[in-house]
């Protein structure tokens, strides 16, 4: 299991760590986005699509439970759900998203308590606002054989230098 750490100083930064990110991910991944509300989740995810490049506008995903964003080349979609709606990987293949979600990458935004249930592969990310609610710490944990290799590790290490140039 692999645990970084980093700094994202304003929102340009956090979009910036999520392109980079996006960059690093292939089909069948399995982002889990935690944080309170205005914590950046969406501002990351918005980065990480573009790193991925899927089809926008990336929003909120407050009044659907998922939303495909299709490739704009030949990479894998993005489904972007609200896990406060979601009961399990389970409940998001139910959904029928017309996507297959093995070939896709998957973020949930709020995963936190049913992480274990979505995936033992798996990124877990934290947003912590700081007291001067611009900068935002980074909290990345790797789970499961996807993020073991040394390719992997190394690819997450390079995404934690993007966050600590960014301080
Ligand atoms: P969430 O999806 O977690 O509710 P959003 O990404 O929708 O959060 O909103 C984050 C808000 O906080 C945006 O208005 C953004 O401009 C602001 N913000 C300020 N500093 C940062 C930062 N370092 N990273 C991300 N967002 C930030
Ligand atoms: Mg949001």
């Amino acid at each position: 299991m692999t645990e970084l750490t980093g700094t994202l100083p304003n929102p340009q930064d956090t979009h910036t760590f999520g392109a980079a990110l996006g960059r690093l991910l292939r089909g069948g991944d399995l982002v889990l986005l935690t944080g309170d509300l205005g914590a950046g989740k969406t501002t990351l995810t918005q980065g990480l699509g573009a790193g991925l490049g899927v089809r926008g506008p990336i929003t909120s995903p407050t009044f659907v439970i998922a939303r495909v964003h299709p490739s704009l080349g030949q990479g894998p979609a993005l489904v972007h759900a609200d896990a406060y709606r979601l009961g399990g990987r389970a409940e998001l293949d139910d959904l029928d998203l017309d996507t297959d979600l093995a070939r896709a990458v998957t973020v949930v935004e709020w995963g936190s308590g049913v992480a274990e249930r979505l995936g033992e592969d798996r990124l877990e990310l934290a947003l912590h606002p700081q007291p001067d609610h611009q900068t935002r710490t980074v909290h990345l944990r790797a789970v499961g054989r996807r993020w073991s290799d040394e390719d992997a590790a190394s690819g997450l290490r390079e995404l934690l230098q993007v966050a600590r140039r960014a301080t």
